[in-house]
């Protein structure tokens, strides 16, 4: 029997809005403990030449899948299955199956089994969700071997008619051999935004949701009809007419916006009135480099480089460092690139850097204070790397967490002092390194005007900014309620931010996930910031918000919101305005955000 109207939320991965029927997909990533089969010892050798012909089959195969995918999607899904061809030739997990055949005595199946566990294991333990996503993409790789293995080629999940798929995982690998003529999108059980199966389904934009509950995929069956909502994260089972027709309408609407938004890559975010915000985008690793180019975006506003820092053995010395911001530098060409310094601390923390003992850790040790103070060895280490790598682009270099001039007076002097030392070792540098500071604390806000003599340029972090000024921490589910930007406290700080750079003639973006709301926009040109950074994807949306207001009339709003004694006041100032000037993104951010 067909299951009532039911409303799931889950976690949106991939936008857009699919209606279909149900395909199940069971099986858990094909990668299954297989029979633990012994070998006799004079056998070993041979069985090692049986894994490696695998391992060569296996190889070729993915060769094929990288062509298909770079034809079909693009570079990034194409990469995905580089970095899975490299997990081929990983030596320390090919010597770990020797060793399971040979001192083992266990068939390749069972051998590659017991080593691919041990690694994903690692993997999956990590703190970091990119990282810990890894382990999927092992097991991926284990079954396409174990494939090999057994002589199975597989041709990927067939489907015939247009269906959803509903799973408990789906691997990269079937993710990329979907045909999007016959799957309108997938639900699943496991997988993260970060999941390699969620960029690809982005890549091939199939709305997608993930984190949906494990009996959905027992109970749904072939005559059941779902929504994904990969805008919300909402999966509704068996929607009535009603809601599917407001589906529909809405996703006719969402698909054709979206569209002619991608049209809009080339146009400068300005303002009816003539008024230039530079729209760059916030990055937090190497994986959406090519991103930043495909959104049109200004630059970078944000490189956060904890990533290259966490969760790995030992940490990365200024050669590697070096290599990084350089390919940063060099695939953004003149457009200015913002690389924060580590950031640790707070709920970003790793027992390789410091031990996390604090009662308190988003008031403790965390940012500049724990590069100045416990470890100026990494701090060094990187400010030579940019100092070296600047040479290559347009680089400008922030530090996270400050809360006093001595922070800023002292960095500057280590910069100084770094020069020197890279000047004596006879090495290329940049003689003027665009220094800035995160302003993320209401002390830096409120010394902002003594702040900005010594610096090129301010960028607010609205998230630590609302943190810290309400006194309410970020990560607490329960004190979210007074997490809200427009509160008349957080938009003080930023006038004031505001009013001591033009002062000092210096630049102020907004690199916080405000930047990325287009309701809380009008209020942020009003307030007279130069630039806002943004994820990726966000992009396009903000780009038409910022080109529909004028200027002058999000100046005028801004008045009155100064004046408003809540937030929600001063939000519903700015999103009358949005509403007035872009009612195609205030409508379609509804149905996101509903
Ligand atoms: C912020 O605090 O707004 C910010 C952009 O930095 P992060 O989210 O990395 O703390
Ligand atoms: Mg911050």
């Amino acid at each position: 029997m067909k299951t009532a109207m039911k409303t799931i939320q889950a976690i949106a991965v991939s936008p857009g809005i699919a209606i279909g029927r149900v395909m199940q997909v069971r099986g858990n990533s094909r990668f299954q403990e297989p029979e633990l089969v012994r070998i006799l010892p004079e056998d070993a050798e041979k069985e090692v030449g049986r894994f490696h012909t695998a391992i060569a089959n296996a190889k070729s195969q993915l060769a094929e899948l990288q062509k298909e995918v770079r034809q079909k999607l693009n570079t990034t899904g194409a990469d995905i299955f580089e970095a899975h061809l490299l997990l081929l030739e990983d030596k320390t997990l090919t010597a770990e199956v020797e060793k399971g055949i040979r001192s083992g005595l266990y068939a390749s199946e069972y051998a590659v089994f017991l080593a691919v566990e041990k690694f994903a294991a690692v993997f999956g333990a990590m703190k970091d969700e990119y990282l810990r996503e890894r382990a999927t993409d092992i097991r991926d790789v284990a079954s396409r071997i174990m494939d090999c293995l057994g002589n199975i080629r597989r041709e990927g999940i067939s489907i015939e008619d247009r269906r959803i798929i509903i799973a408990n995982n789906l691997t990269p690998s079937e993710t990329a051999k979907l045909n999007p003529k016959n799957v309108l999108g997938f639900a699943s059980e496991t997988g993260s935004i970060t999941s390699h199966t969620a960029i690809i389904a982005r890549s091939m934009q199939l709305p997608a949701v993930v984190g949906i509950p494990a009996e959905l995929t027992e109970t749904l069956t072939a005559d059941d009809k779902v929504i994904i909502d990969g805008y919300s994260g909402k999966l509704i089972i068996n929607p009535d007419e009603r809601t599917e027709e407001a589906y529909r309408l809405r996703s006719r609407a969402a698909g054709k916006l979206l569209s002619q938004l991608a049209q809009e890559k080339s146009l400068r975010s300005e303002t009816t009135d003539g008024f230039c915000c530079q729209l760059a985008v916030n990055l937090d690793s190497m994986e959406k480099l090519d991103e930043v180019e495909r959104s049109g975006a200004d630059g970078i506003g944000l490189f956060r480089t904890e990533f290259l820092f966490m969760n790995r053995n030992g940490l990365p010395d200024e050669e590697e460092q070096l290599g990084i911001y350089k390919k940063l530098l060099v695939a953004n060409g003149d457009a200015p690139v913002i690389v924060r310094t580590l950031d640790v601390g707070g709920d970003k923390f790793d027992s390789v850097i410091y031990r996390n003992n604090e009662q308190n850790p988003f008031l403790g040790l965390r940012g500049i204070r724990l590069c100045l103070h416990e470890r100026q060895d990494l701090f060094r280490t990187q400010l030579r790397a940019l100092l070296r790598a600047g040479v290559s682009g347009n680089l400008y270099v922030m530090i996270p967490m400050v809360s006093s001039v001595r922070e800023v007076v002292t960095t500057k002097e280590l910069i100084a002092e770094l020069q020197e030392e890279l000047k004596a070792e006879g090495r290329e540098f940049i003689s003027h390194l665009n220094f800035g500071i995160m302003v993320e604390t209401p002390a830096a806000a409120v010394m902002a005007d003594r702040i900005a003599p010594l610096v090129d340029f301010f960028s607010i972090g609205t998230n630590d900014l609302l943190q810290y000024t309400m006194a309410i921490d970020r990560s607490n589910e329960r004190v979210a309620y007074l997490y809200r930007p427009s509160h008349p406290a957080i938009l003080e700080l930023i006038r004031m931010t505001v009013e001591a750079a033009r002062k000092n003639n210096i630049f102020v973006s907004v690199c916080g996930q405000m930047a990325a709301d287009p309701f809380l926009v009008p209020l942020l040109l009003g307030l007279g910031v130069d630039e806002l950074s943004v994820p990726p994807s966000a992009v396009p949306i903000i780009r038409r918000t910022i080109r529909s207001l004028a200027l002058s009339e999000a100046e005028e709003m801004t008045r009155q919101a100064l004046l408003c004694s809540n937030a929600s006041d001063s939000l519903e100032l700015s999103s009358r305005l949005l509403q007035k000037s872009a009612p195609e993104i205030a409508g379609m951010q509804m149905a996101v955000t509903e």
